[in-house]
């Protein structure tokens, strides 16, 4: 019964997107953040520390997409036959695409729930208080796990890189989120500034207010 059950292709589409949840972490605390600009994954990570505004293009994504699914599909099809292999890496790779338009949304869209707000806290506090903190986007069960959790509190957030959401257009932190952030320095990043916001972003430290 237990064996049936673990064969279904259910189960290896849940055991799939439960696999991405800890790739997403171990890629972006190890790959990314760890290697500190070494090698593609790293750099344009960490250039979107520097400008949050900036996100790979989607050739990049559906190149890493390409790549997982050729390591991943035959190493499961050999343990677990084609099946099951196919049902999985779909999970997985569909969950990486959902986790794609979750940090997307992060940074553009307000939140809509307490799911959201708690993501966006989280994925924040990494950016602009702890970088080598939260390092898990759509969950904090592997920060938890590896002991690399901070509860967000309320996260200072530079506003020359404060989301369009969460400022008015003179760039003062809307009433609706000043339990969750607070908004200091200045709006104007000059070239000395985005200079220096890359360094730290590359040195994983966060950056100055
Ligand atoms: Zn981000
Ligand atoms: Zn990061």
């Amino acid at each position: 019964m237990v064996v049936k059950l673990l064969r279904s292709p259910f189960v290896a589409a849940v055991a799939g997107g439960l696999a991405w949840t800890a790739a997403e972490y171990g890629l972006h605390r190890f790959a990314m953040h760890e290697l500190r600009g070494r090698g593609l994954a790293s750099r344009e990570h960490l250039s979107h520390h520097a400008d949050v505004t900036y996100f790979s293009p989607a050739s990049k994504k559906l190149l890493s997409a390409a790549a997982t699914t050729a390591v991943v599909f035959p190493l499961c099809s050999a343990v677990a036959g084609r099946r099951w292999a196919a049902a999985f890496t779909g999970g997985m790779v569909g969950t990486y695409f959902g986790y794609e338009v979750a940090h997307r949304r992060i940074h553009t869209h307000p939140p809509r729930s307490a799911y959201g707000r708690w993501a966006r806290r989280s994925h924040l506090h990494h950016h602009f208080g702890a970088p080598m903190r939260n390092h898990g986007v759509t969950t904090n069960v592997w920060d938890r796990l590896f002991g690399s959790y901070d509860e967000p509190g309320v996260v200072t957030v530079p506003r020359r890189m404060a989301p369009e959401w969460m400022v008015d257009h003179e760039g003062r932190l809307r009433p609706e989120f000043a339990a969750d952030y607070a908004v200091r320095g200045g709006a104007v990043r000059d070239r000395a500034l985005a200079e220096a916001d890359r360094a730290d972003a590359f040195a994983n430290t966060a950056p100055a207010v």
